[in-house]
């Protein structure tokens, strides 16, 4: 039984890695280096504290990924010898408008209450903050602080799983854009930009905002937009960082990694000068020493979201064994994917109730 999976960014590799290990024939058919890729201009971050406020379901997933994160990168550095540089000791928000600051806290006392309880995170002023990151600036009213949250380095986690992939059997086929798909008598058949054809019984559309067009093929709605987001990264620093934050990260080289913007500007993944200004005024104002750091490079890279920001896990109804998977956090989500979906996607017994999921919560 092979499964053609296309798109072969985080997701899409994730999902080839759990179905691999559950003995599956795997095929990733990925498009070429000028699509927009949002596995290769993220934040690295492994991240829990805030999200699924409103959707609690989503809350639990993302913190059942977070919490698989450690057996998954240890598994992928045994497998391949890439360390993921993964710290999960936990992350804050900054805060310097006291709004936000109590609007923060009342999304987190409610993820509380919508838990049961099970939701640990703290809130510090300036000066407890202070003790623990001495850098902080006077700027900084107060910081939330989740213990779940971590961060890791992007590009090594594709890496691995590229190299995991194929060490488990699976083949990845790169320049291989998929322009027409449709089922036959045996499962599917995929019609390649070079002419090509590829035949396979089940298939796997993870192809970010590739989707779009591929989607309505397999009978999705795919209804993903892009949403642009801007990073940029200073020189190597000595160590002060200990803890990711949603807006500052010191990666394992040793630059501050500072991010990201979030703009409504459709498929545009270019960098301006005043969203970076606006970034880096952000950075100054928690840690004002980083005035006088000197930036190294800036970068846009496109998200992939959903109307309602949630991942979509979602079967064809109308053509069975496809299978549809987007969201807006595949790093945090990649341990789950990996470990968890495989199961669903093969409708196992052991799969993970993912219906609050599906898209049939756009339906009008
Ligand atoms: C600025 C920014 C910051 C982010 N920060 C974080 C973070 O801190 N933590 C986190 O968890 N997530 C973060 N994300 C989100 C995360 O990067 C994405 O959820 C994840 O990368 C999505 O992976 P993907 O495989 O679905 O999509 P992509 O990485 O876009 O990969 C899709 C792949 O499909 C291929 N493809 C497209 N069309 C076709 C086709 N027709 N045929 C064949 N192949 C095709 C493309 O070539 C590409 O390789 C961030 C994203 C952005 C943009």
């Amino acid at each position: 039984m092979t499964t053609m999976i296309i798109g072969g960014g985080v997701v899409g590799l994730s999902v080839a890695y759990g179905l691999l290990k559950q003995g599956q024939d795997v095929v990733v058919l990925d498009g070429a280096d000028g699509d927009f890729r949002a596995s290769r201009g993220n934040f690295g971050l492994v991240w829990v504290q805030g999200k699924g406020a409103g959707c609690v379901e989503y809350s639990l997933w993302s913190r059942r990924s977070a919490g698989l994160w450690a057996s998954f990168a240890q598994e992928l550095q045994d497998l391949t010898g890439f360390d993921l540089k993964l710290v999960q000791t936990g992350g804050f928000e900054y805060f310097t408008i006291a709004a936000e600051l109590e609007n923060q806290v009342a999304k987190l006392l409610a993820l509380r209450n919508a838990s049961n309880g099970d939701y640990t995170f703290e809130v510090l002023d300036n000066v407890a903050l202070k003790k623990q990151i001495p850098e902080i600036g006077p700027k900084v009213l107060g910081a939330t602080y989740c213990p779940e949250d971590g961060h890791v380095n992007p590009l090594f986690l594709l890496k691995a799983l590229s190299s995991a992939v194929q060490k488990k059997g699976g083949v990845i086929h790169t320049g291989t854009k998929v322009i027409d798909v449709t089922s036959t008598d045996a499962g599917f058949m995929v019609v390649l930009e070079n002419g090509k054809q590829l035949n396979g019984e089940k298939v796997v559309l993870s192809a970010g905002l590739g989707a779009i067009d591929l989607g309505p093929k397999l009978g999705f709605r795919a209804p993903i937009r892009p949403q642009q987001g801007q990073l940029m990264v200073t020189e190597k620093l000595p160590t002060f960082l200990y803890h990711p934050s949603g807006t500052l990260r010191q990666v394992n080289e040793g630059g501050i990694q500072i991010g990201a913007s979030k703009a409504e500007l459709g498929l545009h993944d270019v960098e301006d000068v005043l969203t970076i200004a606006g970034l880096a005024r952000h950075a100054i104002d928690v840690f004002p020493h980083l005035a006088k750091a000197k930036m190294v490079r800036s970068w846009a890279a496109l998200r992939i979201m959903s109307p309602d920001g949630l991942p979509i896990y979602q079967h064809s109804t109308t053509h069975p064994g496809a299978t549809f998977i987007t969201c807006h956090s595949g790093i945090t989500l990649a341990a789950a994917h990996a470990e968890l979906l495989p199961d669903w996607i093969m409708n196992n017994n052991a799969a993970p109730d993912l219906s609050v999921f599906n898209e049939g919560r756009f339906d009008v």
